[in-house]
């Protein structure tokens, strides 16, 4: 038997660090009761589970998953599972307070969780990968529930692990409960819309944004790194507005043409074949590279801390959204900010896919499903709405996006708990 180590990781910053000092830093602005600041910058419950998992080749292995949730004031928890071997502890704690951010800013009514597995799934058979998400839901079963703590999916999981997933929560409850999970494949209960709307949830910040500052999307240019699920329908989506995408990139490629990258063909390679590597039309260009590119909209979409001390300054961009949770760190933020980029925060520009999420939820307790168009009517009006809230905001405090975003979410948050009070 085999243990999987936790790693060390990653990021060079701690993440949970990260966002409790987001969190004092808005809650000296938009003067918050430090008591409250003490009870927000906590997380209520983290669970950590050993996952054992029979392998193909004979062997077993041992993985380790965590599943926290921040805060539920406002409701049940909700956030994705993220696989990826470079999981800790405190980035899912992080990523589950960034959740509750998420949730009040959009005026959903759910609290913020996250999970995640230490574990490669690429280098995994659909069996072991299967064996390791039932075996996970096991663990976490007496956290999880469509009235308690309501996973998605983020980095390396999908529809297929959603259901599996559902099935195995099901399976214990002796009848299929829809809510439990959401992102599920439409055969099972997912809703129309939820796999592109974290995309155009960020479209539609994008769409509001050059409206403010009077630029034009058509003919803009646009360099998103990560072409997963939310790169590559953001990128699909700003090409369909007229922009001319001229960077994409993934963990095995980056590609650079500042003429423009024909996307629906990178995306039906991407498809196909499962990487951007061996995409022709385009000159190779670093994951590093493609941050600093001259452009108007700059989207990273693939994971935390890309924009560090390191490269802020170099950025060229008049726009970055942030697709990906967590890409900009605090100090890299100030330098944007002093070069007057407008940055469309995570927490408002990527909670597309938690409003669907928060739909596909609410379908499913119904057990009464929407047309897409509807589905995405509805995005766009809470999207649209917690942009512009945010947006003034930002002009009569006279703060950044960031912070007015931060500030309007954990106000509602703080709020929520004064108001119910501290048990007992
Ligand atoms: P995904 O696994 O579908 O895609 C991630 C992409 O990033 C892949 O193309 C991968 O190749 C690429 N990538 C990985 N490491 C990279 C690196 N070092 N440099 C460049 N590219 C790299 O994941 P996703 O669901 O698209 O999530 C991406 C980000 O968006 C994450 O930060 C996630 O938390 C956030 N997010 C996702 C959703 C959602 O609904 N999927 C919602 C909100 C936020």
């Amino acid at each position: 038997m085999t243990t999987v180590d936790a790693p060390v990781s990653h990021l060079r910053e701690n993440p949970f660090e990260i966002a409790r000092e987001q969190l004092r830093r808005v809650a000296k602005v938009f003067a918050i009761d430090p008591n409250l600041v003490n009870v927000l910058q906590e997380c209520k419950k983290a669970v950590s589970v050993s996952i054992p998992v029979a392998m193909d080749d004979g062997t077993t292995q041992v993985f380790q998953g965590h599943r926290v949730t921040h805060n539920v004031a406002r409701g049940p928890s909700k956030g994705g599972i993220r696989y990826h071997q470079d999981v800790t502890l405190d980035e899912v704690k992080s990523l589950a307070m960034w959740m509750t951010w998420k949730c009040a800013l959009s005026g959903i009514p759910f609290g913020g969780a996250k999970g995640g597995v230490v574990c490669n799934p690429k280098t995994m058979s659909e069996g072991e990968l299967q064996r390791m998400t039932r075996r996970f839901t096991s663990e976490i079963i007496n956290e999880i529930g469509p009235e308690k703590d309501i996973p998605a999916p983020d980095v390396g999981t999908d529809g297929r692990v959603m259901a599996w997933i559902f099935d195995t929560y099901s399976m214990n409850k002796g009848h299929s409960v829809l809510g439990v999970v959401t992102g599920k494949p439409l055969t099972i209960g997912g809703s129309l819309g939820r796999e592109e709307a974290t995309a155009r949830g960020a479209l539609y910040c994008v769409r509001e944004a050059v409206r403010k500052k009077q630029i034009s999307l058509q003919g803009a240019s646009a360099a998103v790194q990560g072409f997963g699920n939310v790169g590559s329908f953001l990128a699909r989506f700003l090409a369909e507005d007229g922009a001319n995408v001229i960077a994409i990139s993934d963990s095995t490629a980056g590609l650079h043409n500042p003429k423009g990258i024909d996307v629906q063909a990178a995306f039906a390679h991407k498809r196909e074949t499962g990487t951007l590597a061996g995409f022709r039309g385009a000159e190779a260009i670093t994951n590093e590279e493609l941050l600093l590119v001259d452009c108007d909209v700059l989207a990273p979409c693939a994971l935390e801390q890309v924009i560090t001390t390191d490269n802020a300054a170099q950025v060229k961009a008049k726009i970055v959204v942030e697709g990906a949770n967590g890409p900009v760190t605090p100090s890299a933020d100030e330098i944007l900010e002093d070069k007057g980029i407008l940055v469309l925060p995570d927490i408002l520009a990527n909670a597309g896919g938690v409003v669907v999420s928060y739909f596909e939820w609410v379908q499913g307790l119904q057990e009464y499903f929407w047309k897409e168009a509807e589905v995405n009517a509805k995005l766009n009006d809470i999207i649209t709405r917690a942009f512009n809230e945010t947006w003034s905001t930002m002009e009569s405090r006279g703060v950044s996006m960031r912070l007015a975003a931060y500030g309007l979410a954990v106000r509602r948050v703080a709020e929520a708990t004064t108001t119910r009070g501290i048990y007992p």
